[in-house]
């Protein structure tokens, strides 16, 4: 039996993983649970795995939560320390980290430090602190188990191989809900065409950042962390059904790839459950016949300025992945509330790397630092 904190259980991903942990009641229990300030969604959650602990995003949301909840005996606590805390406990066998943006950073690295296993969903806490989160895992022996399909698809087709023997990634890319409109057919995009994406249901910042492709740009820095290849051996192509999560290719030339229909509850569960496999009755299986062609085409940089900012800025490493990180996260945020248009996100993210002056090995304060100053200076640039 694994205990599962769960941090994020109010989001897409934490929902799913509530979804995987319901479905094997003999392999998996959850220690705690944490969210923001969605009340309403995660009430019935509480009332029904009966967690040790509830975590809050912060005091008031936790005055509002207590006051809702009946019977419930466990802890409830809030903040980064609290999630901290619901990560470490010496009952928990599993982090999963499915809290959105670089907030996740702390419970990972203290969770890295308390030697527990790590399912990683966040992957903002990779792009912003790569090299301390390895650093970290590999002093404490800890895994790093992805929970993003693509980077599942290349854990499960490096299963049994030698990872030395690497030659290129190959992560695939749906293309988001623009995928077939021009450049200038962007001008004017609401938030409602770019929520609405072709073929995964995810949290809306994620939903954005595919349209605009910086999703596929975070994926490649999480991929090069998490897999060690350096940027010129990571490849993004278009891949519109989605059917190939990614590939791996081996200095044979041998190409392993993962496939699958795209659900969420299929990489999730596998970090769960590696490294043995269980069943998912409802998940639907793969159905070639149907499908008939696969499509994949070659990525345009012009077209997706924010997949070249990312490819630019992780071969410059340092803190340039942590400013784009948060440039992308306060960006995002203000297209979501209706501040700016779907083109000044890359605006603005392209402004806020040219004004930084790169920092070479940025510890964690001076990550969470830039981070802070980024999405100040962000915020400026629009007033
Ligand atoms: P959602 O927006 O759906 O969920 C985010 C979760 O984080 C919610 O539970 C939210 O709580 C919680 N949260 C936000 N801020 C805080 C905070 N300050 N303190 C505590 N909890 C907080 O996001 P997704 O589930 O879509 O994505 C989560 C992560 O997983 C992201 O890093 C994303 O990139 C990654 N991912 C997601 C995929 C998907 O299919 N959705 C696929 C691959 C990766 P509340 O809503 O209650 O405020
Ligand atoms: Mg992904």
């Amino acid at each position: 039996m694994k205990r599962i904190t769960v941090l994020g259980a109010t989001g897409s991903i934490g929902i799913q993983t509530l979804d995987v942990i319901r479905l094997h009641p003999d392999n998996f229990a959850v220690h705690a649970l944490a969210f923001g300030r969605n009340i309403e969604k995660a009430v019935p959650l509480i009332q029904e795995f009966n967690p040790e602990m509830v975590v809050v995003q912060d005091d008031h949301v936790k005055d509002e939560l207590l006051k809702q909840l009946v019977n419930y005996e466990g802890e409830v606590r809030s903040g980064i320390e609290g999630m901290v805390d619901a990560s470490i406990h010496p009952d928990v066998d599993i982090l999963l980290n499915a809290v959105m943006g670089s907030i996740g950073l702390t419970a990972t690295m203290r969770a890295i430090q308390a030697g527990k296993t790590i399912a990683i969903a966040n992957k903002e806490t990779l792009v912003t602190a790569g090299h301390l989160v390895m650093e970290e895992a590999e002093k404490y022996g800890v895994e790093l188990l992805p929970v993003d399909s693509e980077h599942s698809a290349i854990h499960q087709s490096l299963n049994g191989e030698n990872p030395a023997r690497m030659e290129r990634l190959i992560l695939t890319a749906s293309g988001g809900s623009f995928r077939d409109k021009k450049r200038d057919d962007l001008v004017g995009v609401t938030v409602e065409d770019a929520l609405n994406h072709p073929n995964w249901s995810m949290g809306a910042k994620i939903t954005i950042d595919s349209a605009s492709m910086m999703n596929k740009g975070l994926e490649v820095i999480e991929a090069h962390w998490l897999f060690g290849l350096p940027y010129e051996k990571i490849d993004v192509i278009q891949h519109r059904e989605s059917v190939i999560h990614s590939m791996v290719e081996f200095v044979d030339r041998s190409v392993m790839a993962q496939l699958g229909t795209p659900d969420m509850k299929v990489p999730i569960q596998y970090a769960l459950s590696y490294p043995d496999r269980l069943d998912l009755p409802k998940t639907k299986r793969l159905d070639l016949e149907e499908i008939a062609t696969l499509h994949f085409e070659k990525m345009d940089f012009e077209r997706f300025p924010c997949l070249r900012m990312a490819y630019e800025t992780g071969r410059m490493g340092g803190s340039m992945p942590t400013v784009l990180n948060a440039a992308n996260e306060q960006a995002v945020q203000l297209f979501l509330d209706g501040r700016i248009s779907f083109l000044d996100i890359e605006a603005l993210i392209g402004k806020a790397l040219e004004k930084h002056d790169k920092i070479r090995k940025p510890d964690l304060e001076t990550i969470m630092e830039i981070d802070k100053e980024t999405r100040k200076q962000v915020q400026t640039y629009i007033n």
